[in-house]
C-alpha cells in the first residue's frame, strides 16, 4: 500500500474484502455481509430478527457466544441437547423448530467445541423442512468438507458465518463474513452499522485472501499440526 488514508472512514461494504472472500470461495459478493468477526455478525443478526421475548434454538454444548448474545437480547433459548457423542437427530431438531414457535436455530458446524459435525445431507433435509431462520456457523468448515456455502440461493432462509480468525490466522483482525440470499443480505446490511469493519482490517484481508496459496498452505499446517 502506497499510501493509507487514515482520515477517511472505510468502506462501509467492505468490497475489497468482500470480493476477496467471494473469489476464494467462488460465491456471488453480493450475497456476502462482512462484520468485525463473526461474533459481531451474530449478534448483528439476533439483533436484526428478533425481538425481546422471541423464540431461539441453540445446541449444547456449542459454542457459547450464541447463548450469550440470546441472553442479553432477553430471548427465549430453547436449547437442544446433543446425545452422549454429541451427535444431533436431525428429525427431532426439526420437529421441535416447527412446533415451538422458533424463529431462529444457530449452531456451528463442525461444532467447536466437540468437533463433531452434521452430515451435509442431515443440513439439506433441515432446511427443507423448516422455514426457520436458519444460522450455520461454518467457522471450523475449512477443516472438513460438508458446508452448504453452495446453497444459499436455494434457501432464503439459510445464512452461513464464516471468519478468518480460523483456518486463516487472522483473529487478531476481527473479520468474519455472513453469506446469504439477496433477501437475507439485504436485511443484514440494513442492520449493520456503517462502519463496522475498520479499514486496515479491510485491505490486510483483501489481501490475503487473494493469495490462494498462502490460504491453502495456511490450512494445511494447521491440519498437519493436529496429527
Ligand atoms: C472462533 C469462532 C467464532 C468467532 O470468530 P470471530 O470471527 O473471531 O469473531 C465464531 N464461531 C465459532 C464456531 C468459532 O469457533
Amino acid at each position: 500500500i502506497k499510501k493509507f488514508e487514515f482520515n477517511r472512514y472505510p468502506d462501509p461494504m467492505a468490497k475489497g474484502a468482500c470480493g476477496a472472500f467471494a473469489e476464494l470461495f467462488g460465491i456471488n459478493s453480493d450475497y456476502i455481509t462482512a462484520g468485525n468477526g463473526s461474533d459481531e455478525l451474530i449478534s448483528m443478526l439476533l439483533g436484526a430478527f428478533l425481538q425481546k421475548g422471541d423464540k431461539i434454538m441453540t445446541f449444547s454444548p456449542d459454542f457459547t457466544m450464541y447463548s450469550f448474545y440470546s441472553g442479553l437480547f432477553e430471548l427465549e433459548n430453547s436449547v437442544y441437547i446433543k446425545d452422549e457423542d454429541f451427535n444431533v437427530d436431525i428429525n427431532e431438531v426439526i420437529k421441535r423448530l416447527n412446533t415451538e414457535n422458533i424463529k431462529l436455530v444457530i449452531f456451528s458446524n463442525p461444532c467447536n467445541p466437540t468437533a463433531v459435525g452434521i452430515e451435509r445431507n442431515d443440513i439439506i433435509k433441515l432446511l427443507d423442512n423448516t422455514q426457520v431462520i436458519t444460522v450455520i456457523d461454518e467457522a471450523y468448515m475449512d477443516f472438513w468438507n460438508q458446508s452448504v456455502l453452495d446453497l444459499i440461493e436455494e434457501y432464503e432462509n439459510l445464512i452461513i458465518l464464516k471468519t478468518c480468525s480460523k483456518a486463516f490466522g487472522l483473529a487478531s483482525l476481527r473479520c468474519g463474513f455472513a453469506i446469504s440470499g439477496k433477501k437475507m443480505t439485504d436485511h443484514i446490511r440494513n442492520a449493520k452499522s456503517p462502519y463496522n469493519v475498520n479499514g486496515l482490517t479491510q485491505i490486510i484481508v483483501k489481501a490475503i485472501l487473494s493469495k490462494k496459496e498462502f490460504i491453502a498452505n495456511a490450512v494445511n499446517e494447521v491440519k498437519e499440526s493436529a496429527n
